[in-house]
């Protein structure tokens, strides 16, 4: 870590976080250059879901998609011909052939966006056909893609016969990072659409998995970090660790799927498609939260043991 670089990063990024409506700070901040260490070994997934969000207002600053989501005859053709009329206009000292080169990659991204979000207005939910196909894709081991989760009996009862999920006994301890099961929904098998339905995502084979409901509760319609809701997010007091901070569930769920195996140094070969995975913070001072996170499976987990408390820890209100 450079001492001076991150010490000056520190002091500015303060004053925009003191006057969060400040517009002098937060240009100033906008001047400096992130250091590396502050972004922790996960800035590839922190810079990378910033920059796709970045992405996606740059493309909906150029086209609004919403004639062209509800306008059938509005075709790829009228798209590109009106991003190149667009660019031309802004880029004049530039040579034809390259703003029109600039309009084709554009459009065909923006058009891929588009479709999905055309069809999705037509997607139903998954047919019986369709859950009996995953069933069997997901057998003999069915897991939640998001956090590993072996599904209980009465949850495939229920999944496959329509079983009462009032028969999915609720554990008696619950990992504090991820408080699975203090509802029996938590526990039950879902269909998640990997690329959210809001988002234009497919009801088809390719883009549903089995996630558990509190991973897919967790999840929802996000596709990057940033849209984190607080919900859950509050402090509890644990027996051993004292005061420890909650984090949000979107960050619990997407960090886990995106490294998707154990990080001991061990070289643990556990990964989400055979083991439960656990998240905890990699500095153990620290919260846990997308600059501060490791993986692991149950034998590596360096909290194991200390991770599973009672509900009245979990509830106990925070002052
Ligand atoms: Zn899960
Ligand atoms: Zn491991």
């Amino acid at each position: 870590m450079n001492p001076h670089l991150v010490g000056n990063w520190v002091d500015v990024a303060g004053e925009a976080l003191e006057t969060g409506w400040s517009r002098k700070a937060l240009t100033d901040l906008a001047k400096l250059e992130v250091p590396a260490d502050i972004l922790g070994d996960m800035a590839w997934v922190i810079r990378g879901d910033a920059a796709a969000t970045w992405a996606q207002w740059f493309l909906e600053s150029l086209i609004d998609s919403a004639p062209y989501e509800s306008r059938e005859d509005l075709g790829f053709a009228h798209l590109y011909e009106e991003l190149r009329r667009i660019l031309r206009d802004e880029l004049h000292a530039c040579p034809m052939d390259e703003v029109s080169a600039l309009a084709s990659q554009i459009a065909k991204v923006a058009w891929r966006e588009i479709s999905f979000r055309r069809e999705s207005g037509l997607r139903k939910s998954p047919s019986k056909e369709q859950r009996k196909r995953l069933w069997l894709r997901n057998e003999p081991d069915p897991r939640c893609y998001l956090c590993g989760y072996k599904f209980c009996e009465a949850a495939k009862d229920r999944f496959l016969n329509g079983g009462d999920i009032g028969d999915i006994a609720r554990p008696l301890l619950f990992d504090f990072m991820r408080p699975r099961g203090l509802h029996a929904v938590d526990l039950t098998i879902q269909i998640d659409h990997v690329r959210p339905v809001r988002a234009g995502g497919a009801t088809d084979d390719e883009n549903l998995r089995f996630a558990c409901g509190w991973c897919n509760r967790a999840k929802s319609g996000h596709m990057q970090l940033y849209g984190a809701s607080s919900w859950v997010n509050h402090r509890i007091q644990h027996p051993l660790l004292g005061w420890v901070s909650i984090p949000r569930p979107l960050w619990v769920v997407r960090m886990t799927q995106l490294r998707a195996r154990c990080e001991d140094p061990s070289g643990c070969s556990a990964t989400l498609a055979t083991n439960e995975l656990y998240v905890a913070p990699k500095r153990t001072t620290g919260a846990f939260n997308p600059s501060n996170c490791r993986i692991y499976c149950d034998v590596h987990d360096p909290w194991a043991g200390i991770r599973f408390v009672g509900e009245k820890v979990l509830s106990a209100k925070s002052p």
